[in-house]
């Protein structure tokens, strides 16, 4: 009998659940919702519920030799109390203190765990994505803000508060912006999606010629980071340096943590990384400058492979990992 575990991501708008094989593979009967968030705790938790039932029950059905459902693995946005499997803080949904591991084995009946949403992403990448066959991995998600993961000698490393690896608020410019932690010049203020909609903007208000104003009708306040690649797939020269600037920035904050930690390989997924070459290319050039290479020269850094699966198959990775070590 096959033994497979739920994986679920709850994400601020997007809602995925799918079930993965304990022996690794590809989700199976993925379905995506828009998570009820504005329907506070309890209606996203019996969202999740029912969309875990009816993905157990797709596997059932399609897999003649019998399924044995193993557990739930839940990956959540904020800061949490893993060991109580508790969303201690989550701006995004507005949960504050929610016991989600044991709402959701309740209402399941099944072994739940519940960890961070970025630390399951890297785990995703590292067992079935990119960064597979390497020991230590760090991964980077781009989006509306940065998240980070890191798997160290083939386990997550959290930290003492469970948040370690938070390459978003490392400073990549001493000074610089506000970002949204109250800190100045952190990562995600230049390198997430609003903060690369930002450098085009005060670029194009101290002058700069491009196509962008005409791509968002004037209005330069629709500009966000999609529209940025538009205009440089189009070879807007001035989108295409945004994005040059953006690599740098990202570069200096890979570099660091490249530095510190020694991961074999860095896997840069999320939205903002779909902009492919024209990211990457710089990225690449930056890393290649001469500086304290060693540890930047043994890494390879790759885009994530599993797009916007990354959460779910990192869920089911983290059940598996954490309930074999008990
Ligand atoms: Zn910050």
């Amino acid at each position: 009998m096959a033994k497979w575990i739920a994986g679920v991501d709850i994400g601020g708008t997007t809602l995925s659940v799918g079930m993965v094989p304990v022996a690794g593979g590809r989700p199976r009967a993925l379905r995506v919702d828009d998570t009820a968030g504005g329907r506070g705790g309890a209606a996203v938790v019996e969202q999740v519920c029912a969309m875990v039932r009816a993905a157990v029950d797709e596997v059932v059905c399609a897999e003649a030799s019998g399924v044995e459902v193993a557990g739930v693995g839940v990956a959540a946005p904020g800061s949490l109390d893993r060991a109580r499997g508790v969303v201690l803080e989550s701006h995004n949904l507005g949960w504050f203190g929610l016991p989600l591991r044991d709402r959701v084995q309740a209402a399941t009946g099944l072994p739940t765990v519940v960890e961070n949403d970025a630390n399951c992403a890297a785990c995703g990448e590292w067992w079935q994505g990119a960064g597979r066959g390497f020991r230590s991995v760090l991964g980077i998600t781009l989006g509306t803000g940065i998240g980070g993961g890191i798997v160290m000698d083939g386990r997550p490393f959290v930290g003492a508060t469970g948040a370690a690896g938070e390459i978003g608020h490392m400073t990549v410019k001493y000074g610089g912006r506000r970002c949204t932690c109250g800190a100045r010049g952190c990562l995600e203020a230049y390198a997430s999606g609003p903060g690369i909609a930002r450098t085009a903007v005060e670029g194009l208000a101290g002058g700069a010629r491009s196509t962008l104003p005409e791509l968002v009708a004037g209005d330069l306040g629709r500009i966000t980071a999609a529209t940025v690649h538009e205009a440089a797939v189009e070879g807007d020269a001035y989108a295409t340096g945004v994005l040059a600037h953006t690599a740098r920035m990202l570069a200096a904050g890979i570099t660091s943590a490249v530095n510190l930690l020694g991961p074999d390989a860095v896997v840069v997924m999320g939205g903002v990384a779909e902009a492919g070459d024209l990211l990457f290319g710089p990225l690449a050039a930056e890393l290649g400058r001469p500086r304290f290479r060693s540890a930047v020269d043994a890494c390879t850094v790759v885009p994530g492979a599993l797009r916007g699966t990354a959460g779910v198959v990192g869920a089911a990775g983290v059940f598996r990992l954490r309930t074999e070590e008990t």
